[in-house]
């Protein structure tokens, strides 16, 4: 074999590879039925806790919608979570058997921990089944060489993520020239092609028309079941929309967690919300 050939070979390879097992080793396990478990967490920045020995569990499977007040210490905890900022104290374990504490960013994100961030950050110019492509090989540097070479299994994995979101029809289009909220359906689209089985995003309807809320809030609970998804959302019809289990943040801490009617009508999250 050439060597350009065996180069392509090998990327092929590890291609498939990337996309079918974790490469930390390590088997998430749910048995017990919860996905994450933040015990004790503390977070302090010059002397002030924006964590607070924060309690928090996620079941398997579940939508959950994180509310709260700004600086309620939101973006911390996901942050945590991602392995961006680490705690003083306290533990993170993704499954029984996934200490997060123990990886670094790139390794959790293998490991299965999707993020979006607020902002889209789609490729422009290419079409959003490149973009899609370009998200499955993980590798931008090498997707050109590998535009004909996908295997089967690969386009009907493209093809489900672009039903999933609501872009087949608009698949040869260039990323750029699609609405704000397709660009955060194709992002949540490359996210999935890494599929991860925790999903954490950050305001995903700010911006959003209302029909494009409705059918962020369609895609969102058609994700759940397969992955698990923690969204944090400002938007209280969008979370009345989704949410089974909502958790409210305060200063660091969970200050109420129930249905959307239960925290609604809870004295102290009314306080805090008409507080602010
Ligand atoms: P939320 O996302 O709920 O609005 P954040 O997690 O962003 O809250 O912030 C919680 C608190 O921690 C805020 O008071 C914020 O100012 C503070 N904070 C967050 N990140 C930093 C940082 N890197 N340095 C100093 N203070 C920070
Ligand atoms: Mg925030």
């Amino acid at each position: 074999m050439k060597p350009l050939d065996t180069l392509r070979e090998q990327v092929r390879r590890d291609r498939v590879f990337d996309f079918m097992v974790p490469k930390t080793g390590l088997e998430l396990d749910v048995s017990h039925g919860t996905i994450l478990y933040l015990e004790g967490l503390t977070v302090s920045f010059d002397g002030f806790k924006a964590i607070d020995d924060l309690n928090l569990y996620v079941g398997a499977g579940e939508l959950r919608c994180i509310i709260g007040p700004n600086g309620a210490g939101k973006t911390t905890m996901m942050d945590i979570v991602t392995g961006k900022t680490r705690p003083d104290q306290g533990s993170a374990w993704f499954g029984q058997r996934i200490d997060l504490l123990r990886l670094n960013e790139s390794e959790i994100a293998e490991a299965g921990i999707g993020r979006k961030f607020q902002k889209p950050t789609v490729f422009e110019q290419h079409s959003v089944f490149e973009n899609l492509e370009m998200a499955m090989a993980g590798d931008k540097r090498v997707w050109p060489t590998l535009y004909a070479r996908l295997n089967g299994e690969q386009r009907d994995r493209i093809d489900q993520v672009l039903d999933l979101i609501g872009l087949a029809d608009a698949r040869r289009e260039r990323a750029g020239a699609l609405s704000h909220g397709q660009k955060q359906w194709l992002e949540i689209g490359m996210l999935l092609m890494q599929n991860p089985k925790l999903l954490l995003v950050d305001e995903p309807v700010a911006g959003m028309t209302h029909q494009e809320m409705d059918r962020t809030a369609e895609l969102l609970n058609s994700l759940a079941g397969q992955h698990t998804v923690v969204v944090v959302e400002h938007d209280m019809d969008f979370v009345r929309s989704i949410a089974n289990t909502v958790t409210v943040l305060h200063q660091g801490r969970v200050l109420a967690e129930g249905s959307m009617e239960q925290v609604q009508n809870d004295p102290r999250v009314v306080e805090v919300y008409l507080g602010e």
